[in-house]
């Protein structure tokens, strides 16, 4: 396995292997299952594997948790060195923001709402690094989290609107035993935070459950996952919405079956904002 932290060694390695493709998975480190899976999926659909490791700091709002985001390269390392990666990327910040650096990628609609009304610089940062990385890699497909379900969509966006000539795939969200969402930020949790983080995980259960009843409300989805986040002593709520898969605008009235619904919600527990999500459909769940 390869790792190289420069943009030119990257260009080396596409332009020596002619002819074969090549899956990439970003990523900001601190890697877990909910990585490994998208890396696993990568290994089985292409000839090569890229993985990306960089905490983009354009992604994150002067008041977020920039600084203290979990790092730890050497294990990184060995764990994709242990499902056969290709090449690792580990660029610092100056190589991706040259001084001088002047461009950035603007999605529209489909940022405004959800994670975008709460963090509204987050997806300019995203989709500007991403494009830099699929212009660094020329992937034949790159692999996305549902976890980040909002960033799939902006990403698919994206590579539309600018003809990115890839494949995007979503891999479903890997999950604790217990339910909560695997996130690099879980660390952040006290043993009780993380008890209280299940609250997520129960909440969007308590509205699929009735969806699967025939609950087509969208205002009675989100009283049922409001009242398990708020009968949880340590979780502060920041928003539960039901929302168009497709657009991402909420729903209100009755849900369109075939339509589905995009069930989401970011809820803290002290400072650690944790978001989660159930993307459900008239024939399946998730
Ligand atoms: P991050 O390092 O948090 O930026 O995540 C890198 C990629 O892994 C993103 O596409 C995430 O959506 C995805 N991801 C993060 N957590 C999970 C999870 N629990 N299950 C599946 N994918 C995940």
């Amino acid at each position: 396995m390869q790792i190289v932290s420069g943009i030119a060694e990257i260009r080396v390695f596409r332009q020596s292997r002619g002819g074969v493709t090549l899956g990439l998975v970003p990523t900001m480190g601190y890697l877990h299952e909910g990585h490994l899976e998208l890396v696993r999926r990568a290994r089985r659909e292409n000839d090569l594997v890229a993985v990306s490791i960089f905490v983009n700091p354009t992604q994150f709002a002067p008041t977020e948790d920039l600084s203290r985001y979990p790092r730890d390269l050497e294990r990184d390392f060995a764990l994709l060195s242990g499902e056969s990666v290709d090449i690792v990327f580990v660029p610092d910040d100056r190589e991706m923001y040259p001084s001088g650096f002047q461009s950035t990628v603007l999605i529209k609609g489909v940022t405004q709402p959800l994670e975008g009304a709460r963090r509204p610089t987050h997806f300019e940062g995203v989709a500007t690094v991403v494009a830099k990385l699929f212009n660094i890699f020329q992937p034949d497909r790159a692999y996305f989290g549902q976890k980040d379900a909002q960033q799939s969509v902006v990403i698919r966006q994206m590579v539309r609107d600018l003809n990115f000539n890839l494949e995007v795939i979503v891999c479903p969200t890997v999950r604790e035993a217990d339910g909560l969402a695997l996130s690099s930020r879980n660390k952040y949790l006290t043993a009780e935070q993380r008890a209280a983080a299940t609250a997520l995980y129960r909440a969007l259960m308590a509205a699929r459950h009735l969806w699967d009843s025939g609950q087509r409300g969208a205002d009675k989805l989100r009283a049922a996952m409001l009242g398990v986040l708020t009968a949880e002593p340590l979780a502060r709520v920041d928003y539960v919405s039901t929302a168009n898969p497709a657009s991402l605008q909420e729903w209100e009235g009755e849900i369109p079956a075939a339509e589905g619904v995009l069930l989401s919600m970011a809820v803290f527990f002290d400072k650690t904002r944790l978001i989660d999500n159930f993307l459900l459909t008239s024939t399946e769940s998730e």
